[in-house]
């Protein structure tokens, strides 16, 4: 190789969604020096999200796993983006949820007395802004210290930000190229101490890291507007109706009109692309909700690195140490990314050791 056309670096970052974008982060504020790669393979899914951190969650009424660790890291994570790069990410919004019956409903009385919940359940839901505009369930149950982070906004301000400082390279990382069996990684031009996957459910394509048991799902929602709606808190009602800023396709809906409509979860893979079938499943639901009329703008779909034991994947290869990931963000990207991005990154500078949950030592590899 001539060696004059080499470029040194500290990390090669393959994928540039939330876990790229913010392990990239924390390694620049260190002062490392870095490259990003990333293709933008239909269905990456920090494109697509609502950005829900939602304190408690699912049928169970289960509180998140370590909400109480990751909220605070969330806040000032997308606080500093927010002045790195001039955009607002970070909104703190109730969530109003419906409950369907009695069960339901005792359910979420006895889950708000334990001393862990107390702090995310509001002792009396106020669905006064909602009257009239949506079908009133059997009772209601607000949340908060929810918030929102606008998470597609984040993923394309960033990359143009990494794009001005020359450091992303859009092109499509070819697994053949690498050369990890060596003191520093080589690939093509560059020679790195570590590359760090973060590829999301594209990592099922990644010769190294594919061992670990990815489950992608799918998800698919609806832009919508709804005029005269003005929900100022998150709904959960059949699905989540999250409100958003705006529509770069549809610059003059006002906000207070536009929202977020979903998602579904599918295992079966039927390609990235929307189904009439999710589609006729969410009008349904939104039908179910909504007095008031809407009018559908947009339909998308993304896969979510879901996995078997739903905790992050992070670490480094068992075979080859300059082989790195920071994965498996599941369905909670947007409050367990800050977290384990900074984890992550001080792991890489040796400074800290990874939480045995989240580092993939707990999966041997199949053939070692
Ligand atoms: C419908 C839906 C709703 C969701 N809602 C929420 C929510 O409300 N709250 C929440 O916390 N989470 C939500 N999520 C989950 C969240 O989106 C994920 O946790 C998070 O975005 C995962 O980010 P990632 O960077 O790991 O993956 P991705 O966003 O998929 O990014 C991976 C990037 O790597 C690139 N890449 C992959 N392979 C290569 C390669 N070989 N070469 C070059 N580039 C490559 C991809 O093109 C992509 O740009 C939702 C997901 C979906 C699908």
């Amino acid at each position: 190789m001539n060696t004059t056309n080499t470029e040194e670096l500290d990390y090669l970052i393959v994928g540039q969604g939330l876990a790229g974008t913010l392990l990239s982060f924390f390694l620049l504020n260190k002062n490392q020096r870095i490259k990003v790669i990333d293709f933008p393979h239909p269905g990456a899914s920090s494109k697509i999200a609502a950005g829900v951190v939602n304190p408690v969650t699912g049928r169970r009424i289960a509180k998140s796993w370590r909400f109480e660790e990751l909220l605070p890291a969330a806040r000032q994570t997308y606080r500093e983006l927010e002045l790195l790069l001039g955009i607002e990410i970070w909104q703190e919004r109730n969530i109003l949820r419906a409950l369907h019956n009695n069960f339901e409903e005792s359910e979420w009385d006895r889950r708000g007395a334990f001393p862990e919940y107390e702090p995310y359940f509001e002792p009396t839901a106020d669905a006064s802004s909602f009257q009239g505009k949506i079908h009133q369930p059997f009772a209601w149950g607000e949340l908060k210290q929810s918030a929102q982070a606008a998470m597609p906004e984040l993923v394309f301000a960033y990359r143009r930000w990494l794009e001005k400082q020359g450091l992303i390279l859009e092109e499509n990382f070819d697994y053949q190229q690498v050369k990890p069996d060596r003191a520093r990684v080589i690939y093509g031009r560059f020679s790195a101490k570590k590359i760090v996957f973060c590829e999301g459910a594209r990592a099922l394509d990644n010769p190294f890291f594919n061992y670990l048991p990815f489950v992608p799902t799918k998800g698919e929602l609806l832009i919508v507007r709804i005029p005269g709606a003005g929900f100022d808190k998150m709904l959960k009602h059949k699905t989540f109706i999250v409100p958003i800023k705006s529509d770069p396709e549809n610059p003059g809906i006002p906000e207070g009109e536009l929202f977020w409509v979903g998602s579904t979860s599918r295992w079966e893979y039927d390609g990235p692309e929307p189904t009439e079938e999710r589609r006729k499943w969410l009008v349904k639901q939104l039908d179910a909700v909504l007095e008031l009329p809407y009018e559908i703008i947009r339909q998308f779909a993304g896969i979510r690195p879901t996995v078997q034991d739903i905790r992050p994947f992070l670490g480094t290869h068992p075979k080859y140490p300059a082989l790195a990931i920071f994965n498996g963000l599941g369905t909670k990207g947007a409050s367990l990314g800050p977290f384990f991005a900074s984890q992550m990154a001080a792991f890489l500078l040796g400074t800290t050791k990874l939480d045995d949950e989240v580092n993939i030592s707990r999966y041997s590899i199949p053939d070692a």
